[in-house]
């Protein structure tokens, strides 16, 4: 459904947002246990105020709170969730087979495996508390726009809790946790749409990795999967968007998207896949959701002619800056991409934003705050351009 009261070509963000380094202090704090949760939502709260008029004063119609409670844009379930924990890798290291693959493939993949933990399912999960209820409650007290949140998507959230050795005396299968999650993910979905919540997102980046790399066996944390695929993308395609629509089947009343980009944890290019959205298109476009959320400022996205079969389908969350480079974009360079997007989307099908988010990862921004602000200002400036062209 549309987002009543936003303009043509809203301007919106896909999540997360660089966190000050008084908020990474405390977050790191918090998560030893010097630090209480009130105690930390003091400083988150200030943390997500900052970000809100960042996005204000760049001209941000659908605004997120950048996700500033959170380690990384899937680990923080853990702290929602009972019979999850926070494993480091090099915990889960003592978990997997082949050790030195799994060694070389974090080192190739400029993955800082020191910072990075993986949410685990360690025995029966059930929803202690909402997801994100918290980050919206406290973020609609301070604006009057529409809101968007972010919610690691069902087969995401499955490979990478399911580790074989650890999960499997609860779960047997990466199936059964599945249906349980689902059921949780659906929940979540009512109860942010009660609340008034304008737009969920579902992050899916894992997917590009199950259809770039399907020959590699043991996954790392972007890909947020560490359980194996069954090798077979198709199969894997088929199973995700069954997943998602069981999500948010008959759940009305609110606007959809899933976000599927191919990585976002390094600003070394060629750490990061490579390839067009075309073998996916088929399948995202079954996907019960209102909008693609894609990348298609990087290069390594290739071509929107990858929706020429397809075009009109679905709302596009078109990726217009690039959050990993230095570099401000030129609003005409944001005009020209969204020219090129009208030949497959209608105007109002188009919704502005940047590739991903700008800190995916708490430990790792992809650029600071100031940067980020300048990217944000060059799309609503594109924006008001197109308004006029295109009102
Ligand atoms: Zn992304």
């Amino acid at each position: 459904m549309a987002i009543p009261g936003v303009p043509l070509f809203p301007v919106t963000v896909v999540g997360s947002w660089p966190r000050p380094p008084y908020l990474l202090r405390a977050l790191r704090q918090h998560q030893s246990g010097q630090l209480s949760a009130k105690e930390f939502n003091v400083q988150a709260d200030k943390a997500v105020l900052e970000c809100l008029k960042y996005q204000d004063d760049a001209g941000v119609d659908i605004v997120s709170d950048g996700e500033q409670r959170r380690d990384n844009f899937y680990s923080f379930v853990v702290e929602k969730l009972d019979g999850a924990k926070l494993m480091s890798l090099a915990e889960l290291m003592n978990h997997v087979e082949d050790k030195a693959a799994f060694d070389q493939i974090l080192r190739s993949q400029d993955a800082p495996a020191f910072a990075i933990h993986n949410t685990t399912v360690v025995g029966k999960v059930k929803r202690r508390q909402s997801l994100a209820l918290d980050e919206y409650q406290f973020l609609r007290k301070h604006t009057d726009k529409p809101i968007k949140v972010a919610l690691p998507g069902p087969y995401l959230l499955t490979r990478s809790m399911w580790v074989k050795g650890v999960s499997d005396a609860a779960y047997p299968t990466m199936e059964s946790l599945a249906t349980e999650l689902v059921q949780i993910l659906r929940q979540e979905l009512i109860e942010l749409r009660d609340a008034g919540v304008a737009f969920v997102q579902f992050d899916e980046p894992v997917l590009t990795d199950v259809m770039f790399r399907p020959d590699v066996k043991e996954r790392t944390f972007m890909c947020a999967s560490m359980a194996a695929s069954s090798g077979n993308p198709q199969q894997e395609m088929v199973w995700a968007v069954q997943l998602m629509n069981a999500v948010t089947r008959g759940v009305d009343g609110i606007q959809t998207g899933v976000h599927v980009c191919r990585g976002n944890w390094s600003r070394k290019e060629e750490a990061l896949l490579s390839g067009s959205y075309e073998p996916m298109v088929m399948y995202l476009l079954t996907m019960n959701v209102d909008q693609l959320v894609l990348e298609y400022a990087t290069l390594r996205a290739g071509e929107m002619a990858a929706f020429g079969r397809f075009p009109r389908i679905r709302e596009m969350g078109l990726g217009v800056v690039n959050p990993r480079s230095d570099d401000v974009e030129r609003p005409e360079t944001v005009v020209a991409k969204v020219k090129e997007a009208l030949k497959y989307f209608h105007p109002d099908q188009i919704y502005l934003n940047p590739d991903c988010g700008f800190g995916t990862f708490a430990e790792r921004p992809m650029n600071p705050a100031d940067v980020a602000f300048h990217k944000l200002q060059t799309i609503a400036t594109a924006a008001k351009q197109l308004r006029k062209a295109y009102a």
